[in-house]
């Protein structure tokens, strides 16, 4: 009998490992408490890019000298409920030491390995199904105030070159031919090719679903209150045998090791977005507006504005003020753009302090394993975590290194 494998999470991640597993020959469940492309995942929110370049962790050198501008200034695009401070400086402190250089390095590299093909993973994962439609191949603007800016970002930019990334400065005159929709806050460009985004992460989520069921793969709505090494344990007190478990909870994953004595050290690095409804004008592509740490992409006939960071715990509601600074970016970046109706959303982006996902197995329940922690890049590198996790479960042998993301690297 094919081998039954449980995964307990089913956004991005969990379903691409999933799938793939299910198209190895084994018996895949899918375990959620929500359903696939409800709301509640991240997954479903996020703005879309599969950002192939985005290998340069928030964590970065120049962040710990910034900090009070991030921590303080009603322009920051950071926030913090100050009473959750205390709660944060476990996760905070080894954060920020990650700046340092040499582990910035490192993060860097590490990232790459998980980045760069993201395009092809995502084709590759949904290759002959009805998802394929919503991945779009193109180019990502980094949108700055102006030239001034950029040269603040060299060493970013001289990194991404050292990767292979393939970019343009656009001149005054590329510039104002093509942004002429942005107000005059915002003057130059970086053009990244050979990128792509998904113009509807809800309805991709849904598809990929579509697809796992109708390959046999079983969906299981349910809320997993713990695990051993062969078995999940329902709210319910139900109990579901497994010959190999694989925890793909996002955020939620924290609770999830504790209760089998894995550390992780994981925060909630909150997110929002509005998405415009009936929008007078669509960029033919997204856009990165580097200083306010938002990005604007077109998904079907309607416009996302997704970012900020924001930590006040896990469970805080969402502060409506976060939506005014949102509304505030959109009058200062386009101020003529028009729209009648809106959504509004908050999600939880699985973010470790190292900035890198935790991936592979458990180094003392043979039968467990890991892949979340996507932190801003989750989607990005959903099907390569998916991919190599389930490589690992079928017993395929790769060349690729798991060492930097185990898990084992937080028992210290
Ligand atoms: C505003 C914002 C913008 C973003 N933009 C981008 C972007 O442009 N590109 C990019 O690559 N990434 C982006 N991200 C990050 C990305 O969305 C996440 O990293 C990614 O979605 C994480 O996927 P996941 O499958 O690991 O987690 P999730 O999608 O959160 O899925 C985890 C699932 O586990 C389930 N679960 C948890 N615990 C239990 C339990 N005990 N029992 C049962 N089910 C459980 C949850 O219900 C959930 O469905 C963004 C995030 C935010 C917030």
């Amino acid at each position: 009998m094919n081998k039954n494998i449980v995964i307990v999470g089913a956004g991005i991640t969990g379903l691409s490992a999933g799938l793939q597993l299910l198209r190895g020959g084994l018996a895949v469940t899918l375990i959620d408490r929500v359903d696939i492309g409800s709301e509640k995942q991240t997954s479903y929110g996020n703005a879309g890019l599969l950002a192939a370049s985005s290998i340069i962790p928030l964590s970065s050198p120049g962040l710990v000298k910034n900090l009070p501008f991030y921590l303080f200034s009603k322009k920051s695009p950071l926030f913090l409920k100050y009473s959750y401070l205390p709660k944060l400086l476990p996760w905070l402190i080894p954060f920020l030491k990650n700046s340092q250089k040499h582990n910035f390095t490192n993060i860097i590299k590490n990232l790459h390995q998980l980045t760069y093909d993201t395009v092809e993973q995502h084709i590759a994962l949904t290759k002959n199904t009805k998802a394929s439609k919503f991945i779009n191949k193109g180019k990502i603007s980094m949108i700055f105030r102006d030239q001034s800016e950029i040269l603040k970002s060299k060493s970013d930019f001289e990194i991404r070159k050292k990767y292979g990334f393939n970019f343009k400065n656009l001149s005054d005159y590329e510039f104002s031919s093509e942004y002429n929709f942005l107000s005059n806050n915002y003057n130059s460009a970086v053009e990244f090719y050979d990128h792509g985004w998904i113009s509807s992460p809800q309805k991709y989520l849904e598809a990929i679903k579509k697809e796992f069921i109708s390959l046999g793969g079983m969906f299981k709505k349910a809320e997993v209150t713990s695990i051993s090494n062969n078995e999940v344990i329902l709210k319910d007190n139900n109990i579901i045998s497994a010959d190999k478990i694989l925890i793909c909870s996002g955020v939620w994953s924290k609770k999830l090791l504790k209760n089998i004595k894995h550390k992780v050290n994981i925060e909630a690095e909150r997110g929002f977005h509005i998405v415009l409804k009936k929008v007078s004008f669509l960029p033919p592509n997204p856009l990165m507006i580097i200083d306010k740490k938002i990005a604007i992409t077109p998904m079907e006939d309607t416009l996302r504005f997704a970012g900020i960071v924001d930590f006040s715990g896990i469970d805080a509601p969402a502060d409506k003020s976060r939506y005014d600074y949102i509304r505030s970016l959109i009058k200062n970046i386009m101020p003529s753009l028009s729209w009648k109706e809106e959504d509004l959303w908050m999600g939880q982006r699985p973010s470790t302090s190292d900035s890198l996902p935790v991936l592979g197995k458990s180094k003392s329940l043979e039968n467990v394993y890991f892949a979340f922690g996507g932190q801003h890049v989750g989607l990005t590198i959903g099907p390569k975590l998916g991919k190599l996790v389930s490589d690992l479960i079928l017993n395929k042998k790769t060349n690729f290194n798991l060492d930097p993301y185990l898990q084992s690297r937080f028992n210290n």
